[in-house]
């Protein structure tokens, strides 16, 4: 499922999350989960740089603790970050306390007003914990790259295919999206770009 329309009760439930941005816009916005990491975030930032595009780096605590450096050069690039949790925490299933704790953790490594929860799965009681700080950016455009049965030529196509203008893309700097990522990204850019889109980053 690469075009993600939530059900209309998860809308009731959480109206503060956003899924994209109003389509009266010429922009849409790109965002990578689960970095930094020095095997593939760089990487990233050069196709972004050549195509002059900005994107939002939903970073793990734990990986910006283990690579300060990578995570001072998205910032050094101009691109926005997020907090993604210190330890890709689940919120269903954990204890609230104990997921705040989490997401507090990160807080003290990234310092950022935008969260994406893990796996885009969250308890009400955490929200409501959360939603004085955060702005919650969730997405409306899943590449999957992160799928070991779709190819990379499937995960841009999902991509470009479903794209609308207000789009969030949900990309992955991780070494499990690594293969499709490295060949549906510069099609993906190319592709938005003939599109005509600005790639922005998000700030709120
Ligand atoms: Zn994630």
């Amino acid at each position: 499922m690469a075009y993600f329309r939530p059900p209309g009760w998860v809308k009731r439930i959480f109206p503060e999350f956003i899924w994209s941005f109003p389509e009266e816009t010429d922009s849409v916005f790109l965002t990578f989960d689960d970095g930094p990491i020095p095997e593939i975030t760089p990487w990233v930032l050069d196709q972004l740089d050549f195509y002059g595009a900005k994107a939002t780096f939903f970073c793990l605590g734990k990986n910006v603790e283990m690579h300060p450096e990578v995570f001072q050069m998205i910032k050094d690039r101009g691109h926005s970050v997020g907090n993604h949790s210190y330890s890709h925490i689940k919120g269903w299933g954990t204890d609230s306390l104990d997921y705040v704790h989490d997401i507090d953790l990160a807080e003290s490594l990234i310092t950022t007003n935008l969260f994406r929860p893990p796996y885009g799965r969250i308890k009400p009681s955490q929200v409501h914990v959360l939603k004085e700080r955060y702005k919650f950016i969730l997405w409306d455009v899943l590449s999957r790259d992160y799928s070991w049965t779709l190819s990379g030529k499937g995960c841009a196509k999902n991509v470009l295919n479903v794209v609308r203008p207000g789009s969030i893309i949900v990309f992955h700097d991780s070494k499990k999206a690594e293969k499709n990522l490295r060949y549906a990204l510069p099609i993906v850019l190319e592709g938005l770009k003939a599109k005509g889109y600005k790639m922005k980053d998000i700030r709120l």
